[in-house]
């Protein structure tokens, strides 16, 4: 539930819009001074401030400015005087919104429904979900560097799960067990490619219902292997 913070010394106005806010599901507090809001915004936890311009104990500018130092929230400034408005976007201080008084609090109720859509597509945005790949009941995990079958973990060695997550990658592909030896074991040599064949076995007993009737990883006779999607 997203919480809101009103700065407005006008009572009946901040009253309003709190119920409004309210019956649309937000948590709501207000303060009818400057300085006072000012405080709540930095210290609490809010989703988004409603901010009057002509405020006791300091402004509306001084207060978006100093949100803005330290916050990204967004910021949805309110002024009874058309040319404050234009004042305020003039300065530039990081509003994300203006509004002249009177606006009907449905209105109010639009803007901070789209900022807060917004603003959490920005911040979703900014944090990168796992890299996953999911076939049928199989889940690799490579952010993670986890696997499931069915919802259950199994566990992997490094090279096994190096292994299975390049198979998955480049599904429909066939890799001779040499290919696969270089990629996975790094290394340009002829080496041991008997420990492919290890290996492939390993995780095949971890995920596979049936090992002699592979579903995932399918040995193509005499070339190497295959991801079956
Ligand atoms: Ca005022």
């Amino acid at each position: 539930m997203s919480k809101i913070l009103i700065v407005e010394d006008e009572e009946a106005i901040a009253d309003l819009e709190k119920d409004y806010l309210e019956l649309s599901g937000f948590v709501v507090e207000t303060t009818s001074r400057g300085d006072v809001g000012l405080q709540e915004a930095l210290k609490g936890d809010y989703d988004l401030v409603v901010l009057d311009l002509m405020l006791p104990g300091m402004d509306g500018f001084e207060v978006c400015r100093r949100i803005r130092e330290q916050k990204d929230i967004p910021v949805i400034m309110v002024s009874a005087k058309k040319d404050d408005i234009d004042k305020i976007r003039g300065l530039g201080l990081g509003a994300d919104d203006y509004m002249t008084k009177p606006f009907s609090p449905s209105e109010l109720v639009a803007r901070v429904k789209a900022h807060l859509a917004r603003y959490e597509r920005l911040v979703g945005a900014g944090t990168k979900s796992n890299d996953i790949i999911e076939i049928r009941g199989l889940k690799i995990d490579k952010t993670a560097r986890r696997v499931y079958v069915d919802g259950v973990e199994k566990n992997f060695t490094t090279k096994e799960f190096d292994l299975l997550a390049f198979l998955a990658e480049n599904p429909d592909h066939v890799f001779t067990k040499e290919e696969l030896f270089r990629k996975i074991w790094n290394m340009d040599s002829v080496g041991d490619i008997a420990t492919v064949t290890v290996h492939i076995k390993k995780i095949r007993e971890k995920i596979e219902y049936n090992t002699s009737k592979p579903q995932y990883i399918e040995t193509i006779w005499g070339v190497g292997y295959r991801f079956k999607i």
